[in-house]
């Protein structure tokens, strides 16, 4: 007889630590403020925005959670294993990891600078490798973790303008699920979110003409919030999606 889990209500991360890149602003702030919502403690992580990463910790310890700030440029992999060794010297130990640190430089493929390909690249594929295969050794000897990757539709169906971009999520999806392989038999679950149209400063920088393309396409009508994304987050980062690893879920609208 398999025995019921009841899910407690409220602060089902209780307990745990969780690093969120990128999570200054947008989509990783909401994902930060989600996880110290449900009891986790968070590092939130940023590279340019200091003062902002330190509002969202100020944010989440007026509601009584609790965060730190950490700064890190996830491309740089001696930095990520610093960033590592640091919150696991001060904390003992790191539950969820959340790549979430992205950026754009759009354009067509055929004026596209070998330096935005690489830019892109680096922060949002190689970033999330640098943090995962510094995190993984712990993982490991817990014989527990969560890894949730921040991907995009545009990574799933591919999209006009954003050749780099849609590279970089796409190879984060095969990061994911090659990874998900290798870690299943340990108890670490590894999933990636992709997300649609999200009103956050990444998409307030497009054009209005594509702007209104892209609510065009989405069949719901409307851009999500970054609510949308964290909630799914929090489920894939918590022990009621412990069966779950390998799958890439969109939260879109019903793009995909
Ligand atoms: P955003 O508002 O532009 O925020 C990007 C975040 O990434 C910031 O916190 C930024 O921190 C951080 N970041 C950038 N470079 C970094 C680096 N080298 N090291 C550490 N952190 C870095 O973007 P967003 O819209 O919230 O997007 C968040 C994630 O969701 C990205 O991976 C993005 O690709 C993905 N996504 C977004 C959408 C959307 O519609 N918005 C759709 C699909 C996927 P600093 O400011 O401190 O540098």
């Amino acid at each position: 007889m398999v025995e019921e889990k009841i899910p407690a209500s409220g602060r089902e991360l209780a307990g745990k630590v969780a690093l969120v890149t990128g999570a200054s602003r947008g989509i990783g702030r909401a994902i930060a403020l989600t996880l110290a919502g449900q009891g986790a403690t968070v590092l939130v992580n940023y590279n340019g925005s200091k003062q902002s990463a330190l509002e969202v910790v100020s944010q989440i310890q007026a509601a009584g959670g609790a965060a730190r700030a950490i700064g890190c440029d996830v491309s740089d992999f001696g930095a990520c294993g610093r960033m590592v060794e640091e919150i696991v010297a001060d904390y003992g130990h790191v539950d969820i990891l959340v790549n979430n640190a992205g950026v754009t430089r759009d354009n067509l493929v055929a004026r596209m600078s070998e330096e935005d390909y690489d830019h892109v690249m680096d922060i949002n594929l190689k970033g999330a490798f640098h943090t995962i295969r510094h995190l993984t050794r712990y993982f490991l000897k817990q014989r527990k973790g969560k890894i949730v990757n921040i991907s995009s539709v545009s990574g799933v169906a591919g999209n006009a303008g954003q050749a780099n971009y849609a590279a970089s999520k796409a190879g984060l999806i095969g990061l994911t699920k090659s990874v998900a392989k290798e870690l299943a038999g340990r108890n670490i679950c590894v999933n990636a979110v992709a997300p649609g149209f999200i009103e956050t400063e990444m998409t307030q920088a497009l054009p209005q003409k594509a702007r209104e393309a892209a609510v065009a396409s989405i069949p719901m009508g409307r851009m999500g919030s970054p609510r949308d994304v964290a909630e799914l987050v929090a489920f894939l980062a918590g022990d009621r999606s412990d069966y779950i690893t390998g799958q890439v879920i969109c939260v879109d609208g019903g793009i995909v």
